[in-house]
């Protein structure tokens, strides 16, 4: 079986139209997970949940997912984000709220466990540092974990001996799952932050054990103008170009 892990789609439709396609011309996946954060900061989010939900798919909650609906408090969120959070609640219709509000914070599927932000705290805890990462392992009972949030594409390694490391998720290489546990982050498909604009996914296939990173090229232009004209944040918009 093959599944598509996606995180951070970020009510970024083209991005998420172009990882859905990249998918397709590789063969497909037979189902798509989703790490959380389908909406907030871009200006899509009815036709992003709207696109996944059309997909054979299982998701868990984010951050923005439950602010747009209330369910977490603005006041964490820095003003820029707060803002379009606020937008983003105008924007959602009541089936939008119904999917938001009814995502679950964690997920078991095969050997792994699915999180927004990390095991320990699944919908705040960023994991970019490897002495956190380390506090994680004991959180989760599967051997590995899929992990969102951060938008940096990453892999946390817990050896037999005790030791954690941490090495970015390049592209360019396939990670062998083995005896190691781990936590890997598939990086973000509508707001990358690893200083690399395309849209970020990964693909992993229960067959010969390997998870791919992918990156995919998207139309930044068409996101930003869409965002220009619901006056959504500036800064918002112009790190969509940078990947930052
Ligand atoms: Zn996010």
């Amino acid at each position: 079986m093959r599944y598509a892990i996606i995180a951070d789609i970020h009510a970024n439709l083209a991005a998420f139209a172009a990882v859905l396609t990249d998918i397709k011309h590789r063969g497909g996946v037979e189902e798509v997970w989703c790490l959380g954060d389908v909406v907030g900061y871009g200006p899509d989010p009815h036709q992003c949940i709207e696109l996944l939900c059309q997909c054979n798919h299982i998701c868990i909650a984010g951050n923005h997912d439950w602010a747009a609906v209330g369910k977490v408090n603005l006041s964490e969120f820095n003003p820029d984000a707060a803002a379009a959070c606020r937008w983003t609640a105008e924007q959602l219709r009541s089936e939008d709220r119904g999917y938001l509000k009814n995502l679950p914070l964690v997920i078991e599927k095969e050997d792994f466990t699915l999180v927004h932000g990390s095991p320990r705290e699944p919908v705040w805890e960023y994991l970019l540092s490897v002495s956190t990462a380390k506090e994680n392992f004991t959180y989760f009972r599967s051997s590995y974990c899929l992990v969102g949030h951060s938008h940096v594409p990453s892999i946390f390694k817990y050896t037999e001996t005790g030791a954690c490391s941490f090495s970015p998720f390049s592209a360019s290489v396939g990670l062998a799952l083995g005896k190691s546990r781990l936590i890997i982050n598939p990086g973000a498909v509508g707001q990358p932050r690893d200083g690399d604009p395309r849209a970020s996914y990964a693909i992993f296939d229960s067959e010969t054990r390997m998870v791919r990173l992918y990156r995919v090229p998207y139309d930044i232009n068409a996101t930003q103008l869409k965002m220009v004209k619901h006056n959504l944040p500036v800064s918002l918009m112009s790190r969509l170009s940078h990947g930052v």
